[in-house]
């Protein structure tokens, strides 16, 4: 089968971001058989393929990523992460369902499919920087593909997005990331004295008993609640009798459009400075929430899993983040349709055959029902 094939290709192809590992240079080669006209465009130390069939029409391309997470102690693994064993029932590796697969099985839906008959012109765009920094991939593309007038009218992401069963679960957009570095700064003392100490510590209990009790929003029908956990607390000197002076904390949220960036920021500060507490704070928001009003695209996905599984997918906004993110600043409707992530960035990642077959299907089903919609 085909999309067994390049899969086994891609995953033996060593890429820890942000090397692709000669991963983009055989995508292309495919493609270019198939018709494809390719660029590569590298920005400082990524490599990244813009790969074009022009039908002329509205486009939709294929977005993805050939980067993979490192495979922590090799040792672990039952199999060698890098030789893309294959059994019976799964293909083995990094980055089999995260996400190679999903690359392997629309690259294999692209050659399935009459491109000529299409009213509309296809393409794909692949990074080498998803997992690591995401500075110089999608987002550079995108930003000077913008700039040279191309239109962009609908994305499939093949990020895995499915739950129990192979497109249970689509996403047409996703919550966005704030990263927070806190210290609490206070005054270093004797435990004896506690008039002559400020203790940080105490102020520290206070505050993420405060963090916890947050109410951001509710949610709403696509969108999980906005959430923050607190991920790394550090004070102390390793001894019962000195108070530290200053203690650090690292905290997490996850926000969906109810919630802002600019809120979030205003909650935590204000806390801070009513509680009158001495304190230094970086935000980072390193990723933007989005929305993608389902349309044409995703009724296309939506009726192709109903031909191909027999039943409807769920639509939600859950998860990560993903590079959907820089796909939503222009006008394409978005949908993130893909394997199950159950062993993403864990030690034994895999797929199951079956999944990539299917897969490879419903992606093939949607380029058909996608042609039954548009105008050319
Ligand atoms: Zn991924």
């Amino acid at each position: 089968m085909l999309e067994i094939e390049l899969a086994k290709e891609l995953i033996s192809r060593k890429s820890i971001t942000p090397t692709d590992g000669g991963c983009l240079k055989f995508t292309a080669d495919y493609l270019e058989k198939l018709g494809f006209q390719n660029e590569f465009m590298p920005f400082e130390d990524v490599d990244n393929i813009w790969c074009l069939y022009d039908n002329g029409g509205p486009l939709l391309f294929f977005l993805g990523h050939v980067d993979v997470v490192p495979t922590g102690p090799e040792k672990l693994w039952t199999h060698d992460p890098f030789a893309a064993v294959e059994d019976e029932k799964f293909i083995h590796g990094r980055g089999a369902c995260d996400m190679k697969g999903g690359v392997a099985a629309f690259l294999a839906a692209l050659k399935n499919t009459d491109l000529e008959k299409l009213k509309y012109s296809l393409a794909v765009l692949l990074t080498s920087d998803e997992e690591g920094p995401a500075k110089n991939g999608t987002k550079m593309v995108i930003k000077e593909l913008v700039n040279r007038g191309q239109n962009f009218d609908f994305c499939i992401v093949g990020e895995p997005s499915s739950i129990e069963n192979t497109a249970d679960n689509i996403r047409v957009g996703r919550r966005g990331s704030v990263n927070i570095d806190l210290k609490i700064l206070g005054k270093q003392g004797h435990s004896a004295y506690p008039d002559k100490v400020d203790n940080p510590i105490h102020k520290a209990a206070k505050l993420v008993d405060f963090l916890n009790s947050i109410k951001w929003d509710s949610g709403d029908e696509y969108f999980p609640a906005t959430s923050l956990q607190v991920a790394d607390i550090h004070g102390g000197l390793g001894t019962h009798n000195v108070v530290p002076g200053e203690l650090n904390l690292k905290i997490n949220i996850r926000h969906n459009p109810k919630t802002s960036y600019e809120k979030i920021q205003k909650t935590i500060v204000n806390y801070l400075e009513e509680n009158k507490i001495k304190y230094e704070i970086n935000f980072d928001s390193n990723a933007q929430p989005f929305y993608s009003n389902p349309n044409l695209l995703s009724d296309s996905v939506s009726e192709a899993v109903k031909d191909v599984m027999g039943t409807k997918p769920k639509i939600s906004c859950s998860g990560g983040t993903s590079d959907g993110r820089f796909v939503a600043e222009t006008d394409a409707e978005i949908v993130e349709i893909g394997p199950k992530f159950e062993t993403i960035h864990k030690i034994d990642e895999k797929i199951e055959k079956k999944e990539l077959n299917k897969l490879t299907k419903i992606y093939e089903q949607t380029l058909l029902n996608l042609n039954g919609k548009v105008k050319s």
